[in-house]
């Protein structure tokens, strides 16, 4: 079913980690799979910080040639700038080469039989009974490939969902990076603070020896932000070079309406599959990639690519994560909601009652599942006592109180 045509079973539009992951696993059932990448090459840098689960990495196989290294520990810096120490004995998280990470899950698919097609923007989708078309700007021309379905997993911001009527994904927040010379930092440092990182939050990660990536995502002017963090960063004498060269991406805090319609499927952070509390999407598009993939082999043997033939795909994500999703994005309001002396206070509360040292070895503590853990601590007496000391109102549906009329 392979070989050079410009007519696929499938078209995946976008070889990041979901794109690649869900060419693969087609690709290696006998269907004819053409990616549709518009970046020349997938060797420059990524906006990511490539940080997964061990989860993440042992479902996926993600070889140790792609990973810079383990951690088990971070340090929080909170808005007031007092460090709080959080670790566990065993690595919880890789740091992934992201840029390598996409090569070699790109290549993999490659070798069972995708077609990638770089240098290749798609402008268009026109779906018609049978076939799809895409329309794509290639080196200047423009050229029309033609599928029985298409998979968008375009990550943030594509221009082609507004195209597609499947509502848009309602809030986001943007995000700047850099990669920096550190001198004599070992763990992931992660800074709090309205004047830091406006609703979200700024990290340094190291990555190889002496190097780190630090970066932010931000309700307002991430770049700005980053500056300013990489200059209080160098006069700590932290850094020993800031990299001026800045890398610039989004993230959406919550899901798009409809990830599937007649021959179409949307998946990975197009579709907004992506933890609210910490902006990682990395799993979460992998995981989704996994249940495409079995929609999409049953609807293609079945020949059913109506939306009907394709919902079982959403239904079953939507089971998967949607707790998570919505949990994590209320998390996530109440947290904008807070000033910085609310958040000092909030942290400080539960570390004189012993709650970080609990909720650290508490079992619900997941990198990438978060709802257990908001529970517990909401659960908790003490988190009605901090949330009290809470000046701003808001009730718990994480929507601002209304002030009585007098
Ligand atoms: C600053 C920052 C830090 C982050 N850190 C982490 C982290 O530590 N851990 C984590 O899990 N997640 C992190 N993320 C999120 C993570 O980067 C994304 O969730 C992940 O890359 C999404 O994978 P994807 O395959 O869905 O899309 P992407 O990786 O975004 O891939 C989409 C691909 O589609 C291509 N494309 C787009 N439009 C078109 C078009 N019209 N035609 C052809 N090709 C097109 C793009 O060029 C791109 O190659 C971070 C995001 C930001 C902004």
């Amino acid at each position: 079913m392979t070989g050079k045509t410009d007519s696929y079973d499938v078209i995946i539009i976008g070889a990041g980690p979901a794109g690649s992951q869900i060419a693969y696993k087609l690709a290696g059932m006998g269907h004819s799979v053409g990616v549709v990448e518009r970046k020349e090459s997938l060797k420059g840098a990524v906006c990511c910080t490539g940080l997964v689960s061990w989860e993440c990495v042992d479902e996926f196989s993600i070889p140790e040639n792609v990973i810079y290294r383990w951690v088990n520990s971070a340090k929080l810096f909170l808005p007031s700038g007092k460090p709080i120490q959080i670790w566990r004995d065993v690595p919880q998280v890789a740091v992934l080469n992201r840029s390598a990470f996409n090569q070699a899950w790109a290549e993999r698919a490659q070798k069972v039989g995708a077609e990638y097609l770089f240098s290749s923007d798609v402008r268009g989708i026109e779906r018609g009974q049978n076939k799809t078309k895409i329309i794509a700007s290639q080196r200047g021309e423009m050229i029309t490939l033609q599928s029985r379905v298409v998979v968008v997993t375009t990550g943030f911001g594509s221009h082609l969902l507004g195209e597609l009527d499947l509502g848009g994904v309602g809030d986001f927040v943007m995000g700047a990076q850099t990669e920096v010379e550190t001198k004599n930092i070992d763990e992931i440092e992660v800074y709090f603070g309205n004047e830091i990182a406006p609703a979200f939050f700024a990290w340094l990660v190291p990555t190889l020896p002496g190097k780190a990536l630090v970066g932010l995502l931000s309700r307002y002017n991430p770049p700005a932000y980053l500056r300013k963090l990489l200059a209080s960063l160098s006069a700590e004498g932290k850094l020993s070079s800031a990299d001026v060269k800045l890398t610039y991406g989004g993230v959406p805090l919550k899901p798009l309406p409809h990830t599937h319609d007649d021959s179409l499927l949307v998946v990975g952070t197009a579709a907004g599959q992506v933890k609210p509390i910490t902006g990682g999407g990395i799993y979460f598009g992998l995981m989704c990639a996994d249940i495409a993939v079995n929609t999409l082999h049953r609807a293609l043997e079945t020949d059913n690519l109506s939306a009907s033939g394709l919902a079982g795909y959403e239904r079953t994500w939507r089971r998967k994560l949607g707790r998570e999703l919505t949990t994590g994005y209320w998390a996530r309001k109440v947290y904008e909601m807070l000033g910085d002396r609310q958040v000092d206070r909030f942290f400080r509360l539960l570390e004189s009652r012993g709650m970080i040292d609990e909720l650290r070895q508490a079992k619900e503590l997941s990198f990438d599942w978060h709802a257990g853990i908001i529970a517990r601590v909401m659960g908790q007496k003490l988190f009605a006592r901090a949330a009290s000391s809470i000046k701003k109102p808001f009730n718990f549906r994480g929507r601002p109180v209304q002030k009585k009329k007098r």
